[in-house]
């Protein structure tokens, strides 16, 4: 059985684009595939961010992983902060990482631009990416195309490891997340739902309340134009809507949009559907009781140290530090 894994970086609010992209596919395969979900904390602090928030949100991201349904018994199940290991490779993989190839990275070429004051953990980031997918012998690492460039160069390090120190990583690769669709801002259906938008008129918040979801739905921007048809390139607004339907109730959006004649009349099936999908997450959200959360986390830590303990050691050896006795 393949593993899996699958990050979830607390810097933003968890939205339905990251449920039916991300969430919902862990959920569906995590009986059959060797799955392995965290949160990565570490991931967080590469940007301005407020301590607080980040501790909320890894707690809150836990909780809304078990709330959609992640079972802690079938995955390994953790925080990365939590687990030293991914730190202790981080370092030991930087020293098998070109500067060059770090500073290739399309992303922290992108982020790098934003910044006035970079740091120097948004230029190492992918390589504590390659730790945490490294550790556990990865061997599939769902991602968008964003990520795509991060998992080839864990291949990559991880190829020149085992030339140069001897067998000791599994080579991963990139695979498409089962689901194809990606949602797009409500507000925006230019721009990809995002975590890290600017604003949140657009996004559906898988913690949003019912009405606030209903509400976004129904002044997301349409189109010119009445007609209910899915065409991505010329009708982003009403495509947009007609995809994440799609996403919630199953079907093709080309199908779906014969369904209806007006906009008001979609914009009415598509919050029902939001909601019908969400509200149960939410409510099982508000029911879980944190320090349960925080107890599964800590039984998530101590299985994933039982792998990746070893593992350090392992490589601890091959590149030539001495064993403590
Ligand atoms: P950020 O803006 O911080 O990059 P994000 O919303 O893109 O946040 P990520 O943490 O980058 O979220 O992605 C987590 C997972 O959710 C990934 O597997 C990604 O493919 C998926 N995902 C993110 N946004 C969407 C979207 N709009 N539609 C479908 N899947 C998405
Ligand atoms: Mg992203």
């Amino acid at each position: 059985m393949p593993r899996r894994l699958t990050g979830f970086t607390p810097s933003g609010d968890l939205h339905l684009g990251n449920h039916i992209g991300a969430i919902a596919p862990i959920i569906s395969g995590q009986a059959a595939a060797d799955t392995v979900v965290f949160i990565s904390d570490l991931h967080a602090l590469t940007l301005e961010h407020d301590p607080a928030q980040v501790r909320r949100r890894t707690l809150e991201f836990a909780t809304v992983l078990l709330a959609a349904g992640a079972d802690p018994d079938a995955c390994l199940f953790l925080v990365q902060s939590h687990v030293p290991e991914h730190t202790e490779l981080h370092y030991l993989l930087e020293c098998a990482t070109g500067f060059g190839e770090a500073q290739r990275m399309i992303q922290f070429k992108e982020k790098s631009r934003r910044q006035q004051h970079v740091r120097l953990s948004l230029l190492t980031y992918p390589v504590l990416m390659a730790a945490d997918i490294l550790l556990y012998d990865t061997a599939e690492v769902p991602v968008g195309e964003d990520q795509r460039q991060h998992v080839e160069l864990a291949r990559d390090v991880a190829q020149r490891f085992n030339a140069r120190y001897g067998q000791t990583f599994t080579l991963p690769q990139a695979v498409h997340p089962p689901v194809a669709a990606r949602l797009m801002d409500l507000a925006a259906p230019d721009t990809k739902m995002s975590k890290s938008a600017a604003s949140p008129a657009g996004t559906l918040r898988l913690l949003d309340e019912p009405d606030v979801l209903r509400r976004k739905v129904m002044r997301a921007v349409t189109d010119a134009g009445t007609d209910v048809t899915y065409d991505p390139g010329h009708r982003p607004g009403v495509s947009n809507l007609l995809t994440i339907l799609a996403s919630c109730t199953g079907g093709s959006p080309e199908q779906l949009a014969a369904r209806f004649t007006r906009y008001s009349e979609l914009k009415e099936a598509v919050a029902d559907a939001v909601v019908t999908t969400l509200a149960p997450v939410r409510e099982r959200y508000l029911e879980l009781d944190p320090d349960h959360v925080r107890l599964v986390l800590r039984t998530g830590a101590e299985r994933a140290r039982d792998l990746a303990g070893p593992k350090v050691r392992q490589v601890k050896e091959a590149i030539g530090l001495l064993p403590p006795v």
